[in-house]
Order: structure tokens, then C-alpha cells, then sequence
């Protein structure tokens, strides 16, 4: 598998002509549509993390299954605490549910109308679950209404990877996906596909965030350590990074070849 992005960009819709997107559409292509954030990742990994590595993710799962790949959604939903240190790091760009899932509902709205039937969204920033969900529903609310069908589904890229390879990564405790902001896993898939964006010498000393049962509005910080980071990202590197992306993605091709299969074919 390349980790190089541009051996992957003859599935991406705006680097093709509407008529050569028109004759791949023709084959009913699944078409993806990759869901990050702007959102701090500690000081050593670069904000747009989230977004880079659902598009990573996205753009070899779409390869090996012959499908399309739409232009990542940059922005997310507000970041919460304990899964992303919270709305109170300079840079982080949030967006209202609401806008997160109009986006989502007008994309959806047009794949249909180009005649997309089948559609992926890879989300890689946890806070934004429900959000696409919504817009989903809303989406396929609507297009029943005018008669047309769409298969949608949503996925967060971290929950195909192997529990073996979590277990061979973290030789004691995982702390779990939210605490893993920009921790081991995001820090060692940004060394394997970017080492140039990661800043090693910028690694904060390990820490881990403890929260509550509770979620506290307005938001204050308590809990978060002030690196961001939420728990260790010392162990990184980049062949765990690398396993980490070969495994994941395996697990999608299969898992997502199979999720249309029995439907609408
Ligand atoms: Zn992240």
C-alpha cells in the first residue's frame, strides 16, 4: 500500500472533468465522502489532522473498491473535552450541529441528483457522529418524498482496526478511542503518511485526561492536559502507524464491499 496520497487521486471527483465523473457514475461507483475537523492535536501534530487521515483512510478504501471519493469536509463539529480537549484551544474551528448537518443533507441532495445511489461518509473526528447522522436521515427524508433511493452509511474509520493490532500496539492498557486524541494512534498514522507535519521534538510529556461522568457547560478546561494531548503519544511511530492504516483499511474494503451487496443490486 502507497502512502503516498497522490498515487490515489485518480478516484477523486474534483480532480476529474464533470463528463469523466458522469461516465464513472455510470458503473453505480460507491462514492465517498471523507469528515475531518480543524481542531488543535497537540503541539506536535498539525490541526487538520482529523480530516487528513479520513481522507487517507478514504482515498485507499475507495481505490480498492472502485469508487469515488468527494473532497473531504474540512470542519467539524464542536470539539468536546474528553475526546478532543474542548472549544478553548486558539485554531480550533468549530461548526453549530445545524451547519455540520445541512452540509451534509445539500451533498447527499446532489450526489442524487448526479444519480449516485451509494454513498460512504468516513468520519475521523468523533464529535461529529450524530451530527452526520442527521443530516443522513434529513436527506433521505427528503429524496423519499421525490421518489428516490440512496443507501447511505456513516463510519467512524477507528472501530475497524483489529483488536489484535490494538493490543499488539498498546502492550498494556488502550485508553480508548476519545482519550486517543492525538495520541499514539493519530500521532503514529501522521508519521507513516506525513512525517513532515509532525513535530517530534514538540511531543509533550505523557499525560492522561480524567473527566468525570459529567460534561460540564460552559466549558472550562478541567481535566484537559494543557498540551491538549489527551493521553501518551511517546510510543508512536511510524511502522505502527503504518500497520495501523494497512489493518484499518483492510477492514473497511471488506466490511463496506459487503455493505451494499445485498441492496439495490
Ligand atoms: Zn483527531
Amino acid at each position: 500500500m502507497h502512502m503516498n496520497e497522490a498515487a490515489y487521486a485518480h478516484c477523486r471527483i474534483d480532480l476529474m472533468s464533470w463528463t469523466r465523473y458522469r461516465d464513472r457514475l455510470a458503473d453505480d461507483p460507491i462514492i465517498f465522502v471523507p469528515v475531518g475537523a480543524l481542531e488543535q492535536h497537540g503541539p506536535h501534530l498539525p490541526m487538520g489532522c482529523d480530516a487528513i487521515l479520513a481522507a487517507a483512510m478514504t482515498a485507499r478504501v475507495a481505490d480498492a473498491l472502485g469508487g469515488l471519493q468527494m473532497p473531504t469536509l474540512t470542519y467539524g463539529y464542536k470539539s468536546q473535552a474528553r475526546s478532543g480537549g474542548g472549544q478553548l484551544f486558539p485554531g480550533t474551528t468549530s461548526l453549530d450541529g445545524a451547519t455540520l448537518t445541512s452540509m451534509v443533507q445539500d451533498i447527499l441532495r446532489e450526489l442524487a441528483r448526479h444519480g449516485g445511489r451509494r454513498v460512504v461518509l468516513v468520519n475521523g473526528h468523533v464529535e461529529n457522529q450524530w451530527f452526520l447522522t442527521e443530516g443522513i436521515d434529513l436527506a433521505l427524508r427528503e429524496l423519499s418524498l421525490s421518489g428516490k433511493a440512496m443507501q447511505v452509511v456513516r463510519c467512524e474509520y477507528w472501530n475497524y482496526t483489529p483488536q489484535p493490532v490494538l493490543e499488539s500496539l498498546f502492550e498494556d492498557t488502550f485508553p480508548g478511542v476519545d482519550l486517543e486524541h492525538a495520541a499514539l494512534l493519530e500521532t503514529s498514522m501522521m508519521l507513516a503518511l506525513h512525517p513532515e507535519l509532525v513535530d517530534l521534538e514538540a511531543m509533550p510529556e505523557d499525560a492522561l485526561g480524567s473527566f468525570p461522568g459529567h460534561d460540564r457547560y460552559p466549558q472550562d478546561g478541567r481535566g484537559v492536559p494543557a498540551s491538549g494531548v489527551l493521553a501518551p503519544a511517546s510510543r508512536a511511530s511510524a511502522e505502527k502507524g503504518a500497520l495501523l492504516i494497512e489493518s484499518t483499511v483492510a477492514a473497511m474494503v471488506a466490511a463496506l464491499g459487503q455493505a451494499f451487496s445485498e441492496t439495490m443490486r
